[in-house]
């Protein structure tokens, strides 16, 4: 195929004018940007086209060849010799784009094996949040203050003083990495590295914003409510997505890692599931039985002692204990039975006791007491 003439791709006069020729290689460039057509080859076509055409008509000593000798002059016998990729054209006249809304940057288009523009991710950030079983048995909304790096108002995350919005990176023309093409005897090879000048972000920032020295962050804080299921543990962690640390210059936010802490019941003790409660009868109490409140998550609850109930004895309030987390199921509310002997009697109590000593109901009976022992025992020593 025949090259089009390049003053005829610029649409400008031979005796043009570098301004001219430069005006004209920008409104082309505009026109068939791959930010602009998406897929479109003909563009692609066109838009490199107009690269090579600038990129001869840019260079006096080119175009003065190319004014001689035509497309030879400049290319070779075959007028080839042109072979830059979108990318290479990006790099080399990337400048023209970055003063025109923003374009200069590459969009999504596919085919090349370029590198992604270095996304700014916020840190993580952990906090504790205190419970008590009340808490953790129905689940609860937490509002936390939390202290964190927020994004700037001044510059709204950008990092750019009012008025002065980021402009695309002079070194890599926004794509966040550079290509450079080296020449060898084996061909040329091409090295591609994250732009040193914007560290791979593909903005660059002329005026800081003074709030924020550039950063786009501020230290500050926001309360975040935190709503925490039922049936949570000690050390249990929870991650809220995106209420960490502020990215800088408008990045992804990092997440907020809630780490589940459980403040002690003053009575209730916690075994996975179930709640303990060891109980202290009166020596009478348990002879005689009796009603007593226990406290269970939901308040006093009364439960009735049996005539001649013994130390050991464990009474299981089904499905009084906690929720097991993301489950139907409940954990038991245990009440270990013990009983508490008197050490301090008076003369008559004394009197009373040694009548019992004879008694043959007061002689230790190992059928009624305790018959969990064994049991008992094994679990103190595992
Ligand atoms: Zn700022
Ligand atoms: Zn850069």
């Amino acid at each position: 195929m025949a090259k089009r003439d390049y003053y005829e791709i610029l649409g400008v006069s031979r005796d043009a004018s570098k301004e001219e020729i430069k005006k004209a290689y920008r409104q082309q460039a505009l026109k068939y940007h791959p930010d602009k057509n998406p897929g479109n080859k003909e563009a692609e076509e066109k838009f490199k086209e107009a690269a090579e055409a600038y990129e001869v008509l840019s260079n006096d000593e080119k175009r003065k060849r190319y004014d001689q000798f035509g497309h030879a002059g400049v290319g070779g016998a075959s007028g080839g010799g042109f072979n830059m990729t979108i990318e290479d054209i990006f790099n080399s006249f990337g400048d023209i784009f970055g003063n025109f809304g923003g374009f200069g940057r590459f969009g999504g288009f596919g085919g090349s094996t370029r590198r992604g523009k270095r996304v700014n991710k916020g840190s993580d950030l952990r906090v504790k949040v205190k419970l008590n079983l009340h808490d953790i048995a129905y689940g609860v909304e937490k509002k936390l203050k939390v202290k964190k790096q927020i994004s700037c108002d001044t510059c709204n995350g950008t990092g750019g003083a009012p008025g002065s919005s980021p402009q695309s990176c002079s070194t890599c023309h926004g794509t966040g990495y550079v290509t450079r093409v080296t020449n060898t005897f084996i061909g040329q090879i091409q090295n591609t590295t994250t732009c040193p000048t914007c560290i791979g972000e593909g903005t660059s920032i002329k005026n800081y914003c003074k709030t924020c020295g550039g950063e786009g962050l501020i230290p500050g804080d926001e309360i975040v409510s935190v709503r925490i299921p039922a049936g949570v543990a000690e050390g249990m962690q929870m991650a809220v997505s995106g209420k960490g640390n502020s990215a800088r210059r408008g990045g992804v936010n990092g997440d907020l890692i809630v780490v589940i802490e459980e403040e002690k019941h003053p009575e209730l003790i916690r075994d996975e599931n179930d709640l303990i409660y060891n109980l202290l009868l009166s020596l009478p109490q348990a002879v005689l039985g009796d009603t007593i409140e226990i406290p269970t998550i939901e308040g006093k609850a009364k439960i009735k002692i049996e005539p001649g109930t013994q130390p050991g004895k464990i009474l299981r309030l089904r499905e009084k204990g906690l929720p097991e987390l993301n489950s139907y199921n409940k954990g038991d509310l245990l009440v270990n039975i013990n009983v508490s002997i008197p050490t301090n009697l008076s003369k008559e109590e004394r009197k009373i006791f040694e009548k019992f000593l004879e008694s043959p109901n007061f002689k230790p009976n190992p059928t009624s007491s305790d018959k969990n022992f064994f049991e008992r025992m094994r679990s103190y020593f595992e």
